[in-house]
Protein backbone atom coordinates (compact mmCIF):
# COMPACT_ATOMS: atom_id res chain seq x y z
CA UNK A 1 0.00 0.00 0.00
CA UNK A 2 1.34 3.48 -0.76
CA UNK A 3 0.77 6.22 1.50
CA UNK A 4 0.96 9.56 2.20
CA UNK A 5 2.48 11.49 4.15
CA UNK A 6 0.85 14.69 5.87
CA UNK A 7 4.52 16.71 5.44
CA UNK A 8 3.86 15.82 1.34
CA UNK A 9 5.83 18.98 0.06
CA UNK A 10 4.08 18.39 -3.43
CA UNK A 11 2.07 15.85 -5.02
CA UNK A 12 4.36 13.20 -5.65
CA UNK A 13 4.54 9.94 -3.31
CA UNK A 14 8.06 9.06 -1.59
CA UNK A 15 8.95 6.50 -4.51
CA UNK A 16 7.74 8.85 -6.96
CA UNK A 17 10.02 10.85 -6.13
CA UNK A 18 12.66 8.34 -5.67
CA UNK A 19 12.08 7.82 -9.43
CA UNK A 20 12.12 11.65 -10.09
CA UNK A 21 15.65 12.21 -8.74
CA UNK A 22 18.54 13.79 -10.95
CA UNK A 23 21.07 11.53 -12.39
CA UNK A 24 22.78 13.68 -14.49
CA UNK A 25 25.53 16.48 -13.48
CA UNK A 26 24.34 18.36 -16.39
CA UNK A 27 20.64 18.65 -15.48
CA UNK A 28 21.55 19.35 -12.04
CA UNK A 29 23.60 21.85 -12.71
CA UNK A 30 21.21 23.76 -15.02
CA UNK A 31 18.57 22.88 -12.54
CA UNK A 32 20.13 24.64 -10.31
CA UNK A 33 20.49 27.91 -12.63
CA UNK A 34 24.75 28.05 -12.46
CA UNK A 35 25.86 30.96 -15.11
CA UNK A 36 27.30 28.89 -18.23
CA UNK A 37 31.03 29.85 -17.18
CA UNK A 38 30.70 27.41 -13.76
CA UNK A 39 29.07 24.61 -15.73
CA UNK A 40 32.04 24.51 -17.78
CA UNK A 41 34.46 24.74 -14.72
CA UNK A 42 32.46 22.37 -13.08
CA UNK A 43 30.90 18.95 -15.74
CA UNK A 44 34.29 17.90 -16.69
CA UNK A 45 34.88 16.71 -12.90
CA UNK A 46 31.50 15.82 -12.13
CA UNK A 47 30.98 13.72 -15.13
CA UNK A 48 34.13 11.79 -14.60
CA UNK A 49 33.56 11.04 -10.83
CA UNK A 50 29.53 10.07 -11.78
CA UNK A 51 31.24 7.39 -13.93
CA UNK A 52 32.46 6.15 -10.78
CA UNK A 53 30.11 6.67 -7.96
CA UNK A 54 26.42 8.16 -9.62
CA UNK A 55 24.84 11.26 -8.88
CA UNK A 56 21.36 10.85 -7.26
CA UNK A 57 19.86 13.74 -5.83
CA UNK A 58 15.65 13.79 -5.42
CA UNK A 59 13.76 17.56 -5.87
CA UNK A 60 13.03 17.27 -2.23
CA UNK A 61 16.50 17.78 -0.89
CA UNK A 62 17.78 19.84 -4.18
CA UNK A 63 15.11 22.63 -3.53
CA UNK A 64 17.34 23.21 0.46
CA UNK A 65 20.19 24.56 -1.86
CA UNK A 66 20.71 28.18 -3.25
CA UNK A 67 20.20 28.15 -6.39
CA UNK A 68 23.46 29.76 -8.36
CA UNK A 69 26.24 28.97 -5.37
CA UNK A 70 28.63 26.78 -5.89
CA UNK A 71 29.81 26.59 -2.37
CA UNK A 72 26.60 25.35 -0.94
CA UNK A 73 27.34 23.14 1.55
CA UNK A 74 24.23 20.90 0.44
CA UNK A 75 25.43 21.01 -2.68
CA UNK A 76 29.18 19.98 -2.01
CA UNK A 77 27.68 16.70 -0.44
CA UNK A 78 26.38 15.43 -3.86
CA UNK A 79 28.22 16.80 -6.56
CA UNK A 80 30.81 14.70 -8.05
CA UNK A 81 33.79 16.10 -8.08
CA UNK A 82 37.22 16.11 -10.01
CA UNK A 83 38.91 15.84 -7.05
CA UNK A 84 37.34 12.23 -6.52
CA UNK A 85 39.77 10.94 -9.00
CA UNK A 86 42.39 11.72 -7.27
CA UNK A 87 44.34 8.64 -5.96
CA UNK A 88 45.46 9.25 -2.41
CA UNK A 89 47.88 7.21 0.25
CA UNK A 90 45.75 5.84 3.37
CA UNK A 91 42.44 6.20 1.08
CA UNK A 92 41.12 2.87 -0.31
CA UNK A 93 37.63 0.85 -1.22
CA UNK A 94 36.68 -0.61 1.97
CA UNK A 95 38.15 1.50 4.64
CA UNK A 96 36.73 -0.42 7.04
CA UNK A 97 37.36 -3.80 6.20
CA UNK A 98 33.60 -4.85 6.29
CA UNK A 99 34.01 -7.61 3.89
CA UNK A 100 35.54 -9.47 6.16
CA UNK A 101 32.74 -9.23 8.63
CA UNK A 102 30.34 -9.68 6.19
CA UNK A 103 29.88 -13.25 7.35
CA UNK A 104 26.61 -14.20 5.44
CA UNK A 105 24.43 -12.55 2.60
CA UNK A 106 22.96 -9.20 3.97
CA UNK A 107 24.80 -9.13 7.79
CA UNK A 108 27.64 -7.75 8.96
CA UNK A 109 28.83 -8.24 12.09
CA UNK A 110 31.90 -5.74 13.70
CA UNK A 111 30.87 -5.39 17.24
CA UNK A 112 29.94 -7.57 20.15
CA UNK A 113 26.13 -7.67 20.61
CA UNK A 114 24.77 -6.30 17.77
CA UNK A 115 24.73 -7.45 14.22
CA UNK A 116 23.94 -5.10 10.70
CA UNK A 117 21.42 -6.12 8.12
CA UNK A 118 21.62 -4.52 4.53
CA UNK A 119 18.47 -4.14 4.30
CA UNK A 120 18.41 -1.89 1.41
CA UNK A 121 21.13 -2.01 -1.10
CA UNK A 122 20.37 1.69 -2.83
CA UNK A 123 19.84 4.95 -1.33
CA UNK A 124 18.01 8.34 -1.96
CA UNK A 125 20.88 10.04 -2.17
CA UNK A 126 24.43 9.48 -3.26
CA UNK A 127 26.78 11.11 -0.96
CA UNK A 128 30.46 11.45 -2.00
CA UNK A 129 31.88 11.07 1.21
CA UNK A 130 30.12 7.24 1.48
CA UNK A 131 32.30 4.93 3.15
CA UNK A 132 30.12 2.47 1.42
CA UNK A 133 30.34 3.63 -2.55
CA UNK A 134 32.43 0.24 -3.19
CA UNK A 135 30.39 -1.91 -1.18
CA UNK A 136 29.77 -5.21 -2.97
CA UNK A 137 26.03 -4.72 -2.72
CA UNK A 138 25.42 -7.22 -5.72
CA UNK A 139 26.76 -9.81 -2.83
CA UNK A 140 24.07 -8.59 -0.26
CA UNK A 141 20.65 -8.33 -2.13
CA UNK A 142 19.21 -11.12 -0.03
CA UNK A 143 15.71 -11.91 -1.34
CA UNK A 144 12.66 -13.09 1.24
CA UNK A 145 14.22 -16.69 1.49
CA UNK A 146 17.92 -16.14 1.18
CA UNK A 147 17.35 -14.05 4.62
CA UNK A 148 16.81 -16.97 6.54
CA UNK A 149 20.38 -17.21 6.48
CA UNK A 150 21.02 -13.96 8.35
CA UNK A 151 17.91 -14.51 10.64
CA UNK A 152 19.64 -17.96 11.37
CA UNK A 153 23.06 -16.21 12.06
CA UNK A 154 21.43 -13.88 14.75
CA UNK A 155 18.98 -17.15 16.24
CA UNK A 156 22.07 -19.07 16.71
CA UNK A 157 23.95 -15.86 18.57
CA UNK A 158 22.43 -15.29 21.64
CA UNK A 159 24.99 -12.63 22.58
CA UNK A 160 23.73 -10.64 19.83
CA UNK A 161 20.74 -8.10 21.77
CA UNK A 162 20.28 -5.49 18.58
CA UNK A 163 19.89 -5.86 14.85
CA UNK A 164 20.78 -2.34 13.28
CA UNK A 165 18.94 -1.43 9.32
CA UNK A 166 21.15 -0.73 7.78
CA UNK A 167 22.10 -0.20 4.14
CA UNK A 168 22.21 1.86 1.22
CA UNK A 169 19.30 3.35 2.87
CA UNK A 170 16.69 0.69 4.40
CA UNK A 171 14.54 3.07 4.45
CA UNK A 172 14.66 2.42 0.39
CA UNK A 173 13.17 -0.37 0.77
CA UNK A 174 9.21 -0.76 0.90
CA UNK A 175 7.31 -1.13 4.44
CA UNK A 176 5.92 -4.67 3.94
CA UNK A 177 8.93 -5.58 3.36
CA UNK A 178 10.45 -3.32 6.46
CA UNK A 179 7.61 -4.97 8.37
CA UNK A 180 8.38 -8.40 7.69
CA UNK A 181 12.17 -8.26 8.83
CA UNK A 182 11.10 -6.67 11.71
CA UNK A 183 8.50 -9.17 12.54
CA UNK A 184 10.81 -12.22 12.14
CA UNK A 185 13.23 -10.36 14.01
CA UNK A 186 11.11 -9.96 16.79
CA UNK A 187 10.52 -13.74 17.34
CA UNK A 188 14.25 -14.19 18.19
CA UNK A 189 13.75 -13.45 21.75
CA UNK A 190 17.47 -12.32 22.82
CA UNK A 191 16.99 -9.12 20.24
CA UNK A 192 16.18 -6.63 22.46
CA UNK A 193 16.71 -3.47 20.29
CA UNK A 194 16.04 -2.89 16.78
CA UNK A 195 17.86 0.65 15.46
CA UNK A 196 17.44 2.31 11.80
CA UNK A 197 20.17 4.17 10.40
CA UNK A 198 18.16 6.21 7.80
CA UNK A 199 19.32 9.74 5.95
CA UNK A 200 15.65 9.27 4.00
CA UNK A 201 13.84 11.59 6.52
CA UNK A 202 16.33 14.30 5.99
CA UNK A 203 16.18 13.70 1.88
CA UNK A 204 12.64 12.74 0.90
CA UNK A 205 10.87 13.61 4.81
CA UNK A 206 7.77 12.40 2.60
CA UNK A 207 9.20 8.75 3.32
CA UNK A 208 7.96 9.18 6.88
CA UNK A 209 4.47 7.62 5.99
CA UNK A 210 1.78 6.44 8.53
CA UNK A 211 2.85 2.59 6.97
CA UNK A 212 5.99 3.22 8.48
CA UNK A 213 5.42 4.38 11.16
CA UNK A 214 3.13 1.88 11.95
CA UNK A 215 6.03 -0.72 11.90
CA UNK A 216 8.43 1.27 13.83
CA UNK A 217 6.49 1.73 16.38
CA UNK A 218 4.13 -1.62 16.55
CA UNK A 219 6.76 -4.13 17.57
CA UNK A 220 8.24 -5.34 20.92
CA UNK A 221 11.40 -4.13 20.25
CA UNK A 222 12.56 -1.35 21.64
CA UNK A 223 13.41 1.09 18.77
CA UNK A 224 15.29 4.50 17.63
CA UNK A 225 15.91 6.01 14.24
CA UNK A 226 19.27 7.65 13.82
CA UNK A 227 18.88 10.03 11.15
CA UNK A 228 22.23 11.29 9.57
CA UNK A 229 22.23 15.08 8.82
CA UNK A 230 25.56 17.04 8.58
CA UNK A 231 24.21 20.86 8.52
CA UNK A 232 21.63 22.74 10.09
CA UNK A 233 20.60 23.79 6.23
CA UNK A 234 19.05 20.31 5.58
CA UNK A 235 16.78 20.17 8.51
CA UNK A 236 13.65 22.35 7.05
CA UNK A 237 10.29 22.67 7.68
CA UNK A 238 9.30 19.52 5.74
CA UNK A 239 12.15 17.59 7.63
CA UNK A 240 10.68 19.21 11.13
CA UNK A 241 7.27 17.74 10.05
CA UNK A 242 8.16 14.61 9.38
CA UNK A 243 10.19 14.12 12.99
CA UNK A 244 7.96 15.47 14.82
CA UNK A 245 5.27 12.71 13.32
CA UNK A 246 8.36 10.50 14.52
CA UNK A 247 8.55 11.46 17.70
CA UNK A 248 5.22 12.12 18.18
CA UNK A 249 4.59 8.31 18.01
CA UNK A 250 7.41 7.83 20.23
CA UNK A 251 10.32 7.12 18.18
CA UNK A 252 13.47 7.80 19.86
CA UNK A 253 15.58 9.82 17.67
CA UNK A 254 19.35 10.44 17.49
CA UNK A 255 21.64 12.01 14.84
CA UNK A 256 25.16 11.02 13.45
CA UNK A 257 27.29 13.50 11.31
CA UNK A 258 30.17 13.27 9.84
CA UNK A 259 32.67 15.88 9.56
CA UNK A 260 33.51 17.25 6.48
CA UNK A 261 35.82 19.38 5.37
CA UNK A 262 34.09 23.17 4.16
CA UNK A 263 30.52 21.72 5.08
CA UNK A 264 30.31 21.69 8.28
CA UNK A 265 33.88 22.11 10.15
CA UNK A 266 32.91 25.43 11.34
CA UNK A 267 32.01 26.30 15.63
CA UNK A 268 28.79 27.73 14.24
CA UNK A 269 27.74 25.40 11.78
CA UNK A 270 27.93 22.32 14.48
CA UNK A 271 25.97 24.72 17.25
CA UNK A 272 23.43 25.45 14.97
CA UNK A 273 23.22 21.90 14.35
CA UNK A 274 22.93 20.61 17.41
CA UNK A 275 20.62 23.37 18.55
CA UNK A 276 18.39 22.68 15.67
CA UNK A 277 18.17 19.21 16.17
CA UNK A 278 17.04 18.96 19.57
CA UNK A 279 14.12 21.81 18.55
CA UNK A 280 12.95 18.65 16.40
CA UNK A 281 13.55 16.22 18.83
CA UNK A 282 16.16 14.62 18.01
CA UNK A 283 19.51 14.22 20.34
CA UNK A 284 23.46 14.63 18.50
CA UNK A 285 24.92 11.25 18.81
CA UNK A 286 28.12 11.13 16.99
CA UNK A 287 29.95 13.28 15.07
CA UNK A 288 32.15 10.87 12.90
CA UNK A 289 35.80 11.38 11.56
CA UNK A 290 35.84 10.64 7.53
CA UNK A 291 35.98 6.86 6.94
CA UNK A 292 39.49 6.83 4.52
CA UNK A 293 37.03 5.60 1.52
CA UNK A 294 38.92 6.21 -1.86
CA UNK A 295 37.21 9.55 -3.79
CA UNK A 296 36.62 11.75 -0.53
CA UNK A 297 39.96 12.41 0.82
CA UNK A 298 39.53 16.02 0.09
CA UNK A 299 36.73 15.78 2.88
CA UNK A 300 39.25 14.96 5.58
CA UNK A 301 39.45 17.38 8.73
CA UNK A 302 42.31 16.89 11.06
CA UNK A 303 41.96 15.24 14.09
CA UNK A 304 43.39 18.23 15.82
CA UNK A 305 40.89 20.66 14.37
CA UNK A 306 38.02 17.91 15.11
CA UNK A 307 38.86 17.90 18.95
CA UNK A 308 39.22 21.71 18.89
CA UNK A 309 35.76 22.64 17.44
CA UNK A 310 34.45 19.84 19.88
CA UNK A 311 35.90 21.41 22.93
CA UNK A 312 34.59 25.07 21.25
CA UNK A 313 31.24 23.29 21.34
CA UNK A 314 31.52 21.89 25.04
CA UNK A 315 32.08 25.66 26.35
CA UNK A 316 28.89 26.93 24.59
CA UNK A 317 26.28 24.11 24.37
CA UNK A 318 25.07 21.60 27.75
CA UNK A 319 26.47 18.43 27.52
CA UNK A 320 23.69 16.49 25.99
CA UNK A 321 23.71 18.64 22.83
CA UNK A 322 27.44 17.78 22.31
CA UNK A 323 28.09 14.70 20.32
CA UNK A 324 30.42 11.92 20.77
CA UNK A 325 33.69 12.55 18.27
CA UNK A 326 34.58 9.12 17.28
CA UNK A 327 36.54 7.40 14.33
CA UNK A 328 35.64 3.75 13.31
CA UNK A 329 39.12 1.91 13.53
CA UNK A 330 38.88 -1.81 11.70
CA UNK A 331 39.11 -4.73 14.40
CA UNK A 332 37.79 -2.43 17.21
CA UNK A 333 35.15 -3.94 19.47
CA UNK A 334 33.51 -0.29 18.84
CA UNK A 335 33.88 2.84 17.68
CA UNK A 336 36.71 4.92 19.39
CA UNK A 337 36.38 7.73 21.28
CA UNK A 338 38.87 10.62 19.84
CA UNK A 339 38.41 12.80 23.40
S1 LIG B 1 22.77 7.74 2.56
FE1 LIG B 1 24.40 6.72 3.74
S2 LIG B 1 24.78 4.77 2.68
FE2 LIG B 1 23.65 6.13 1.27
S3 LIG B 1 25.22 7.20 0.05
FE3 LIG B 1 24.72 8.51 1.81
S4 LIG B 1 26.24 7.94 3.36
FE4 LIG B 1 26.21 6.28 1.85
Amino acid sequence: MITRSIASVDSLTWQEQLAESIRDPKKLLEWLEFDQKIIDSLLGGATEASNDFSLRAPKAYLKRITKGDPNDPLLKQILPSKEEMYAIPGYTTDPLEETEANLVPGLIHKYPGRVLLVVSTNCAINCRYCFRRSFPYQENKPGRGEWEQALAYIRNNTSITEVIFSGGDPLAASDKQLRWLTNEISKIPHIQRLRVHTRLPIVIPDRITDDCIEWLTSSRLLTSLVIHSNHPKELDVSVAAALNRLSQAGVILLNQTVLLAGINDSIEVLQELSERLFQMKVLPYYLHQLDKVKGAAHFEVNDATAKALILKLTSRLPGYLVPKLVREIPGMPSKAPLL
